[in-house]
């Protein structure tokens, strides 16, 4: 097969859709400040409030306005944070508790918590990522002040069952955040069904523009802004609105929302087509995650002794562009967090890589992955059995 182009990536982010990337175009121009009281100033906030009942409409929001918008997953997610942090600040209902596998963005606003003293517990997981849920009930009790646990993981693609989560902890008094971030428009998402209080989305994980976020607030808990100045987002959260960021993110939603259904179809297709591939023609693999309560675009799977970081450039060379378990940090190889929660030891987890699918993967890409993937694993092995 010619040499080609596959990008494999679409969990670290995902290109804008010709749909989107139009409409911002059209409307680059539109300059005005929403918060203006003219003519210009009160076209502009509609379009904003029409992103909002898309947005609001991807996750089963009722009430558009439970929709905030932000600058991206991490300041949401952030901001949920913040808010345990006045909430449980002076009260006896203050312990955090939140999974090993959540996004750096998580794990790190909890451990900032951590070192203000709140009482913090990270649940661990089973093989196939699945949190423990004996320690969750274990876990929540009348003093847990909030229970995060992500709709579905970014590296494994594991996907919790964010409902009977959020009933255990209701049912102890906790509020619940759920990072959707990944969840959306690759699942059904509803915050209705669900039951939380609290939902994380980004904008750049469904083919629209990087630097756009939402968080969804249930109405009547607390909240407090991570930003603070003006009137903007109810005060939830002040700043000029950024006009197109936020129309792209609406537009995004709204094409997510009515592509769900061929979306999963899709990707579930040719995620099989690329599992049953590499399983067969690649012998001693693991196939990371769970094997059908998972993300219908990610397949991470660990080739012992191949290198993840080989691996990766091995296929950069070939065109072929995915993410692997271990991330290069300060010289040193460390291996992913996720990976060794699923208990599969450093070795494993070094020799890792993700594939997560997107609208734009064909057949003959997967098919590509098929032609140029085994040899290379067989001559890594290869040299690394040289070396031992
Ligand atoms: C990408 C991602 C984030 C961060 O979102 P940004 O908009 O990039 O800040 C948070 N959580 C998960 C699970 C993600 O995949």
């Amino acid at each position: 097969m010619d040499k080609r182009t596959v990008y494999l990536d679409y969990n670290a982010t995902t290109p804008l859709r010709a749909e989107v990337k139009d409409a911002m175009i059209t409307d680059l121009g539109v300059f005005a400040n929403a918060s203006s009281m003219h003519d210009a100033g009160r076209r502009a906030r509609s379009r904003i409030e029409e992103a909002r009942s898309a947005v609001a409409a991807l996750v089963g929001a009722p009430d558009p306005q439970s929709i905030v918008f932000t600058s991206g997953g991490s300041e949401s997610n952030n901001t949920v944070f913040a808010t345990m942090f006045h909430a449980g600040r002076s009260g006896a209902r203050r312990k955090i508790v939140t999974t090993a596998i959540e996004h750096p963005c998580v794990l790190n606003a909890a451990k900032w918590l951590e070192s203000e003293g709140f009482p913090v517990i990270f649940l661990g997981v089973d093989g196939q990522g699945k949190i423990d849920m004996d320690a969750l009930v274990r876990e929540v009790d009348d003093t847990t002040l909030l229970v995060s646990v992500m709709a579905a993981n970014n590296e494994i693609g594991t996907i919790q069952d964010i409902a009977r989560i959020s009933k255990l902890a209701h049912a102890r008094g906790a509020f619940i955040h759920t990072d959707a971030t990944q969840a959306a428009g690759k699942i059904p998402v509803d915050v209705e069904a669900w039951g939380v209080d609290y939902l994380t989305l980004s904008c750049h994980k469904i083919y629209g523009p990087k630097g756009v976020g939402a968080l969804f607030i249930r109405k009547g808990v607390p909240v407090e802004p991570l930003i603070r100045g003006g009137h903007q987002e109810h005060g939830v959260r002040a700043g000029t609105y950024n006009n197109i960021g936020i129309l792209g993110f609406g537009v995004a939603a709204r094409l997510a929302l009515s592509d769900l259904d061929r979306y999963v179809r899709e990707m579930s297709t040719l995620r099989a087509k690329l599992h049953d591939g590499i399983v067969e023609a690649i012998p001693k693999v693991r196939v990371n995650g769970h094997p059908y309560d998972v993300l219908p675009n990610t397949l991470n799977v660990s080739f012992p002794g191949a290198e993840g970081e080989s691996i990766l450039l091995y296929l950069d060379l070939e065109g072929i562009e995915v993410s692997t378990g271990s991330a290069c940090a300060s010289g040193s190889l460390e291996p992913s967090h996720v990976l060794l929660a699923t208990g599969i030891g450093p070795a494993l987890a070094h020799g890792s890589i993700r594939f997560s699918l997107g609208r734009d993967t064909t057949g003959g890409d997967v098919a590509y992955v098929l032609e140029k993937l085994p040899p290379i694993i067989a001559r890594l092995r290869k040299m690394s059995t040289v070396q031992a």
